[in-house]
């Protein structure tokens, strides 16, 4: 459970903090002091404490010593120094002076003057960071980060570790750090609520709340730092994860009633192959979801080409077997035709009634769907977006699919189920992240896996060519036509970005332009050109072309990504491979290599730098897209894939999914088990 935090006295102010510094907080989002402990260090350095006396201006050094003086001065006027001598021997040599400045006028000073004192009494061993200064006043450490600690540290010499913190206007980082020590001082005889409960703590060893703010802002060796990093993660995971369980209860309605299982073997029979193991466990796990209590939400990810319509059909197969209609909604036209003929090749045989409806369906034919789907007579129907218009009414709607699902918005997904009443939801995607991506964007889901294709695939060659070299671009080239002149077909794909649409939109324009006129390096060939600009019916024009082999090469933005399916293309050459994300090339890549002819990725690199070279040089060693949207979160960070994946940020200050899988997947059972055990679970 979340509990409301109820901010401990004393206030910012109490600690010493003045009005102004206060105000400013607020603009950081630090309303207390509980916000301003959140604001967590960028990272830790270990420092080996210097002898006082080997001191040398201009290096960055910690020092262990014990506080002698405290002066305050006004060396000019509206510059308040408070000054102390800081020793680690008897003579003077093993002496310097820390400092620190104010640019308020001394009187209003004293508040600051106060708690300074009162923070770092007379001879209180200090741990001290700061870069060494020589000036008329002799060697100084200015405006340092001053901790004071235990004798014992200063005896036993142990490396300190220093948190360093990020500045936030208008604090440094230093200034952070020096405030969030004031007030971890001050907090010391407060209560501190945990939002963790006792036993989440003792089940999964994580240490108290207070423990972990002490042990990431003040830790004295790596293993207490790293037991306050484990629990703070956790927190946050743990909190995201028993939203996003919350969210799923919310979302699941109660069934009917258990139906009897459907006997799939009759469906099985008709597919005309036999299931790949991925595909029988996911579909086992479905069958298994359509006999719970409440209805199902399952994610199924799969690459390209795992097989998700069959799974997807079996499910929808078992749904109108116990009485239920289903309708499967995809993104576009041309992937509705094709998932239709799917549907309908394989259900039609066993009695079952599919029908297509989306925006080019003739009146008629739509009226007709409409009607039938209203009074029952139809079972299944495969469309559009044109699905969720409120003419679109089911008689006993039981499963929706949303193919492609990352393709429509969060109300849409939603709005299809409210069609009915506990109605299931199969959600497919072929956008495969990594689990901790899983757990943590599509964790009010249950999420399963296709990762495994079916047999007889021939594997596709991918080669990144140095998209710079005049050389190498017309390699990749030649290499496109004679694949198409020995009568096959291929892609070209050029990106478009949303930051700069316009320009991608002209430089594919004009790349298409270039390729095919006279003298251009496709200019026998017939070439098909496709971009979001294009009016549907334009589109679809265009993509049937292809589909039926009138166009040999289509030169496109990213809108093919989705669906299509071509045997017969066995190229696809990609410009400025850098811009995209590894899933993406990985789904692009998925478009050729669909029938029995051997294939080929040719990517163009235009970027210079190591990482991306690093991270194209991926897509040629492997075909398994878990494992290269792994690489690309390892390479790139959550930071950008989230970016590609148009999933804004995840709320974490501190969590890492890439350095801290192995919290989060615990952080989720603990919140599966507590969700479970709340009231009305
Ligand atoms: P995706 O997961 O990309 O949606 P599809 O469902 O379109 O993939 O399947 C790709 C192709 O593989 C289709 O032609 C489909 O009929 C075929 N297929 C699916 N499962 C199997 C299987 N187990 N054995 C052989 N072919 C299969
Ligand atoms: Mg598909």
């Amino acid at each position: 459970m979340t509990e409301t935090i109820t901010y401990p006295t004393p206030t910012l102010l109490e600690c010493g903090l003045t009005p102004a510094e206060v105000g400013s907080l607020r603009r950081i989002g630090v309303y207390g002091l509980l916000d301003l402990l959140r604001l967590f260090p960028r990272e830790h350095v270990d420092n080996v404490p210097c002898r006082i006396a080997d001191l040398k201006p201009g290096t960055t050094v910690t020092v262990v010593g014990t506080l002698k003086l405290f002066q305050v001065t006004e060396p000019r006027p509206r510059l308040v120094m408070l000054s102390w001598t800081i020793s680690d021997g008897p003579t003077k040599r093993d002496q310097v002076k820390a400092l620190k400045f104010s640019g308020s006028p001394l009187h209003r000073t004293m508040g600051w003057q106060r708690a300074e004192r009162a923070q770092y009494p007379n001879g209180a061993s200090v741990l001290v960071t700061g870069t060494v200064k020589q000036s008329r006043f002799g060697l100084s450490l200015n405006n340092p980060q001053v901790r004071v600690v235990s004798e014992d540290l200063e005896l036993s010499g142990q490396a300190a570790i220093q948190p360093l913190y990020s500045d936030q206007k208008p604090f440094t980082g230093t200034q952070i750090g020096d405030r969030v020590q004031r007030v971890l001082a001050a907090l010391q005889e407060q209560p501190i609520p945990d939002n963790l409960s006792h036993d989440v703590r003792a089940q999964y060893g994580l240490i108290e709340y207070r423990a972990a703010l002490v042990g990431i802002h003040q830790p004295t060796d790596r293993a207490q730092l790293e037991q306050a990093v484990r629990r703070l993660v956790f927190e946050e995971f743990y909190d995201l994860e028993c939203r996003l369980l919350r969210k799923r209860q919310q979302l699941t309605q109660p069934t009917r009633g258990a139906a009897p299982t459907a006997n799939l073997r009759p469906f099985l029979q008709q597919l005309g192959f036999d299931l790949t193991g991925a595909q029988a466990r996911v579909l086992g796990a479905i069958l298994g979801d359509l006999q719970q209590p409440t209805t199902m939400r399952r994610l199924v990810q799969g690459d390209v080409g795992s097989g998700k319509t069959a799974v997807a059909a079996g499910a929808v197969y078992a749904v109108v077997r116990q009485g239920h209609q289903a309708a499967v909604m995809v993104p576009t036209t041309a992937l509705c035709e094709q998932v239709y003929g799917k549907l309908a090749g394989w259900l039609t045989p066993l009695g079952i009634s599919v029908q297509s409806l989306h925006g080019s369906t003739p009146a008629r034919e739509r009226r007709q769907v409409i009607n039938a789907l209203a009074d029952g007579t139809l079972a299944v129907v495969v469309g559009t977006q044109a699905l969720l218009q409120p003419e679109v009414v089911f008689q006993h709607l039981g499963l929706t699919v949303i193919d492609e699902e990352h393709r429509f918005g969060v109300e849409q997904r939603e709005a299809l189920q409210h069609k009915g009443a506990a109605v299931h939801r199969l959600s497919l995607t072929a956008t495969p992240i990594p689990r901790t991506l899983a757990l943590t964007l599509h964790g009010d889901q249950d999420v399963s896996t296709l990762d495994e294709l079916p047999p007889g695939r021939t594997p596709i060659t991918t080669r990144v060519y140095d998209g710079g070299r005049q050389s190498q671009v017309e390699a990749a080239y030649s290499l496109l036509r004679s694949q198409v002149l020995q009568g096959h077909q291929a892609y070209i794909v050029f990106p478009l970005i949303a930051a700069n649409a316009e320009l991608d939109l002209t430089a594919a324009l004009t790349a298409y332009n270039d390729l095919t006129r006279a003298g251009g390096r496709l200019a026998d060939l017939k070439v098909g050109l496709l971009h979001g600009k294009l009016r549907s019916k334009e589109k679809e024009s265009v993509m049937a072309s292809f589909v039926k082999g009138e166009t040999q090469v289509m030169l496109a933005t990213t809108v093919i990504e989705v669906g299509i399916d071509v045997p017969n293309a066995t190229v696809m050459l990609i410009h400025h491979g850098e811009r995209f994300g590894l899933a993406q090339l990985h789904q692009l890549r998925g478009r050729v290599g669909r029938g029995r002819y051997d294939s080929c990725c040719l990517v163009l690199n235009e970027a210079r730098s190591e990482t991306a070279k690093a991270r194209l040089r991926c897509l040629e060693q492997s075909q398994d897209g878990f494992w290269l949207a792994e690489q690309d979160l390892q390479l790139r960070g959550q930071g950008d894939v989230l970016g590609t994946l148009q999933s804004g940020i995840l709320p974490f200050r501190l969590a890492n999914l890439v350095i801290h899988a192995d919290i989060l997947e615990t952080a989720r059972a603990a919140a599966m088990r507590s969700v479970e055990s709340e009231p009305g679970g």
